[in-house]
């Protein structure tokens, strides 16, 4: 009985209360909503409705940020919201959200409208529970994840207010991310929202408030349970975020990283013989911070090297032979298993096994052909993954990698010059072929190409058809001798 009570005190101490609604009667302005969003509330307010600007949006103008998205929360219902409207999407109908299309030209193009809701996020993703329509904004804002999400403002001319029940801005000034309520609760509802705890904050520059934290440890598990597609989505959104590399040290510290790629566990073990670096893992995510802000970019960085606990071999010194093979397998598997597009996994793929390359060796012929193969963004992702690569090695910021930055001024040569590097872009075609060596259709026709090919990519001033010719008929004399010789060495 006793500890009933204490708990319940505690409890009371613990998890904050929803504060009165509206601080003060002075007007709060929100600089920076757009005037069509205005025009959206005051039309369901002409209506009889509420209707006020919640969460991301309040949260990201009240920091001076840019809001990804504009949503409004109404006690209308979807089929009021769609009445109001010419142009509506119906998004999310179930769950109570309707998009409202803007006129052409106008920004925001879209505005989500959602009828005040009891129930966001659920514990079973793939079958969400019933959506409660509730009728108050206070139970709306309630069931948000976090305090600095759960404001709301009124724009109403003259009466715009905060409506700030979970203190969120005090937790804005903090830079705080604190769950609404009790976080172990609010974790277990919806796991998602470990994941969108750090992501807000890697996004943010923020850090988890120590409640949170600790109950993330706690509930780290139900990660499992979510669907890849979501988890997935907040990954790369950390991957993308200004501070990636405390984002997935605050990961793995709760627990959350080797749930979502446990293929990431032994690089945690695996000491590193590179100066101040403490783990492979360490490396693996300094090489994530050093690369540019993409996330798919980012992720090969962060996956560059998980060949290596699988290929370590200890003989006088310790080897790692076709790390970049065995792991640009394990990641593509990673990829697919993160529901990656088919173009994103054989991205991750083809840098990773690529990421060893002889940068010393790289010809302008080497140079055109990745180009041709490839395209000029991913030899660029090449060549900043090995950059990042030798920064998390321990070389210096300040100092030039010449070979590097040769390679990346042959680069831009090789594109401001538009030298030929696909087969298509060749001067001659099949045709052109089949026409001046008087060939029929066949294998001959495309090995004449390639030959072409190989060709113009050592010396880009033959791609004409001119010079093009006298090489293909040279190449085919040359190509009859060999084989009448083959033919006579066979019958011998
Ligand atoms: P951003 O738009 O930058 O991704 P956001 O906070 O606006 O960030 P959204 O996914 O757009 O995120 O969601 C809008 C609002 O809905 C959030 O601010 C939050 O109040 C609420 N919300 C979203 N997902 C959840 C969830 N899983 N659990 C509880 N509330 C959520
Ligand atoms: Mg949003």
């Amino acid at each position: 009985m006793r500890g009933k009570i204490i708990r319940a005190v505690r409890t009371f101490r613990i998890f904050q209360r929803p504060a009165a609604l509206a601080d003060d009667s002075r007007p709060f302005l929100l600089p920076g909503v757009p005037a069509w969003v205005l025009t959206v509330a005051t039309r369901l307010q002409a209506a009889g409705h509420q209707a006020f600007l919640v969460g991301g949006c309040v949260r990201d103008r009240l920091l001076g940020r840019e809001p990804k998205d504009w949503d409004i929360a109404t006690d209308a219902r979807p089929e009021q919201v769609q009445q109001l409207f010419e142009h509506t999407v119906p998004t999310g109908i179930k769950y109570g959200t309707v998009t409202v299309l803007a006129p052409p030209g106008t920004t925001p193009s879209r505005v989500e409208v959602t009828t005040f809701r009891r129930d966001i996020g659920t514990r079973d993703q793939r079958h969400p529970a019933e959506v409660v329509f509730g009728s108050s904004l206070v139970d709306d804002l309630a069931r948000r994840d976090f305090t600095v999400n759960a404001m709301a403002w009124d724009p109403r001319p003259g009466h715009e207010r905060l409506l700030d029940p979970w203190k969120g801005r005090q937790d804005l000034q903090r830079r705080l991310i604190r769950a609404v309520g009790n976080p172990r609760e609010r974790f277990r509802e919806d796991a998602l929202r470990m994941l969108r705890a750090v992501r807000l904050a890697a996004e943010l520059g923020f850090r988890l408030e120590a409640r949170t934290r600790a109950a993330i440890r706690r509930e780290a598990a139900g990660v499992d349970a979510l669907s890849r597609e979501r988890v997935r989505d907040e990954l790369l959104r950390i991957l993308a975020s200004p501070d990636p590399q405390w984002a997935l040290w605050e990961m793995q510290d709760l627990g959350l990283l080797f749930r979502i790629i446990p293929e990431l566990e032994p690089t945690y073990h695996l000491p590193q013989a590179k100066p101040g670096i403490l783990s492979l893992l360490d490396h693996l995510i300094r090489t994530v911070q050093h690369c540019p802000p993409d996330p798919i970019l980012r992720l090969a960085a962060l996956l560059h090297d998980i060949g290596k606990p699988a290929t370590l071999t200890v003989g006088e010194t310790i080897h790692f032979h076709g790390h970049e093979v065995a792991g640009a397998e394990i990641a593509a598997a990673i990829a697919r298993r993160l529901r990656l597009s088919r173009a994103e996994t054989e991205r991750i793929e083809s840098l990773i096994r690529m990421h060893m390359f002889s940068v010393a060796t790289v010809t302008r012929k080497t140079l055109r052909r990745w180009l041709g193969q490839y395209g000029e963004e991913w030899v660029r992702q090449l060549i900043a993954l090995r950059r990042a690569d030798s920064l998390a090695s321990g070389m210096p910021a300040d100092e030039p990698d010449p070979w590097l930055d040769r390679l990346e001024d042959e680069l831009n040569e090789i594109l401001h010059r538009s030298e030929a590097f696909r087969l298509e872009d060749l001067a001659l075609g099949g045709r052109d072929v089949m026409r001046i060596l008087n060939l029929k259709p066949g294998p001959a026709v495309g090995e004449a190409l390639r030959y072409l090919y190989e060709r113009v990519l050592e010396d880009p001033t033959l791609n004409t058809p001119d010079k093009l010719g006298e090489l293909l008929k040279e190449y085919w004399r040359n190509r009859q001798s060999s084989g009448e010789e083959g033919r006579t060495s066979e019958k011998a």
